[in-house]
């Protein structure tokens, strides 16, 4: 056992992973105890003042899960039933995703407990500056870097930062990623996390000539999974199946995704749900998940694949375009039925990739083309594909058992430096 009897666990489902990875045998006892807590949990509790003037108590939450390898990275999510747990699982998330793929950072999360439809602009701004306020002493660009995550956004960064700069007293554009441009943000960094999920699909079904015989289903049609199904609708793959949290859309002959796109996004500051799109079948957001498809994109929330519904799953392949959408009980009969799984550190980490760049070219005063950004994107995280491909081969191991022996191995290395 990494963990003694009676050990405060703040995070469930990273111990159960630490765990299963002991018990494989993949890595010793003795390289896991680094991981098995977080450095720093940071809870606040600050006040904004409502339109009518009501005083709202926010709770919030920073997880630096561990910064052997840099200054922790991750992003705030704002939703309502985000938790301590949740953001240390999402931080330890982190910290295997930028060790992974190699970058110099650290893992983190954020996360504020609220329902951002609740809020009036006005009002998430305030949020998001005493966000800022409340964490000033914990964060910065050489401590741990924010970034967007599930319902935040460039303008929520924007405050972000000008909330920083205003305390810190000098420009700081790498204090935060995802950024607008003309605040530093980089060039094609609203696309990352997709674009680097796509380009390691194209290695997954180089073979595949015809792309519109491999049919796919996408859960979350947000920032992640909408970006996802105009890349792969543009590269001639079939869509037949996308879903949000108002529910999916069916047609066994292919979406028309520019055009959902355009319905759902088309109006300034509105985004529409997909239940209201009259052109297509309906279907339910777990009808999407076990969906007679050849790859399945979750692209939405975590935990959303479970014990109850591993077993209909049809999808030869699942690419994890979310954080954590399968629970380790269900990885295990997914695994049995021989679906391959692309886990989220790999799939997913587009986004940090280009944070990365951002931060860079931030702290380097550039600007970088939209071209120069996606090669370099693509160099990365088809190296880091390449390097768990070649491991799961060597060791018989699955794509997500690789990663974390990587991504371990590498954190190991430089605490022992
Ligand atoms: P987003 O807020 O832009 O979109 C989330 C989408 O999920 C929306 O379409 C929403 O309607 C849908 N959704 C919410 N609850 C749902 C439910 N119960 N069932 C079905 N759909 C539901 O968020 P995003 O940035 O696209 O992030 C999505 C996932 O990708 C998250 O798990 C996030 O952690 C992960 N991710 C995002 C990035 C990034 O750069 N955006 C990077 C890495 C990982």
């Amino acid at each position: 056992m990494i963990y003694g009897e009676g050990e405060l666990i703040v995070c469930q489902n990273c111990k159960t992973e630490l765990e299963n990875i002991r018990q494989e045998k993949l890595l010793s006892k003795d390289r896991l105890i680094l991981l098995k807590q977080p450095e720093r949990i940071v809870q606040v509790n600050y006040p904004i003042t409502k339109n009518d003037n009501s005083v709202k108590i926010i709770t919030a939450w920073r997880v630096q899960y561990n910064t052997i390898l840099g200054p922790g990275k991750g992003g705030i999510r704002f939703h309502p039933a985000v938790d301590l747990d949740e953001v240390t699982e999402l931080a330890f998330g982190m910290t295997l995703k930028t060790s992974l793929v190699d970058l110099p950072y650290g893992g983190a999360k954020g996360g504020v407990r609220i329902n951002p439809e609740n809020y009036s602009d006005k009002e998430l701004e305030q949020i998001a500056r005493g966000y800022v306020r409340a964490l000033f002493e914990v964060l910065g660009p050489h401590k741990d870097i924010p970034a967007p995550d599930v319902n935040t956004n460039p303008q929520i960064m924007a405050w972000m930062l000008d909330e920083y700069e205003k305390i810190a007293g000098k420009p700081s554009p790498a204090f935060i990623t995802g950024k607008p441009i003309e605040k530093g943000g980089s060039e094609g960094r609203d696309r990352s996390t997709a674009r680097g999920g796509f380009y390691i699909l194209e290695k997954e079904y180089e073979s595949v000539i015809d792309k519109s015989e491999i049919t796919v289903a996408i859960q979350g049609f947000g920032n992640a999974g909408s970006v996802m199904a105009d890349l792969l609708f543009k590269a001639g793959y079939k869509v037949v199946a996308v879903s949000d949290s108002s529910g999916g859309l069916y047609n066994k002959d292919g979406l028309d995704i520019p055009k959902l796109i355009d319905y759902i996004y088309g109006e300034e500051n509105k985004i529409k749900k997909l239940i209201t799109y009259q052109e297509e079948q309906k279907i339910s957001n777990e009808e999407l998940l076990t969906a007679e498809v050849d790859l399945l994109i979750p692209a939405a929330l975590g935990g959303v694949i479970t014990a109850k519904n591993a077993e209909k799953i049809k999808a030869k392949m699942i690419l994890e375009l979310a954080n954590g959408p399968i629970l380790p009980i269900a990885e295990r009969t997914l695994v049995n039925n021989e679906i391959k799984i692309i886990p989220g550190i790999l799939a997913n980490s587009g986004g940090v990739i280009v944070s990365y760049f951002e931060w860079r070219q931030n702290l380097d005063n550039e600007h970088w083309s939209l071209e120069e950004v996606n090669d370099k994107l693509k160099e990365k995280i088809v190296g880091a594909y390449e390097e768990v491909k070649t491991m799961a081969r060597k060791e018989n191991l699955t794509y997500r058992r690789a990663s974390y022996k990587l991504a371990i191995d590498r954190i190991v290395k430089k605490s022992n430096n």
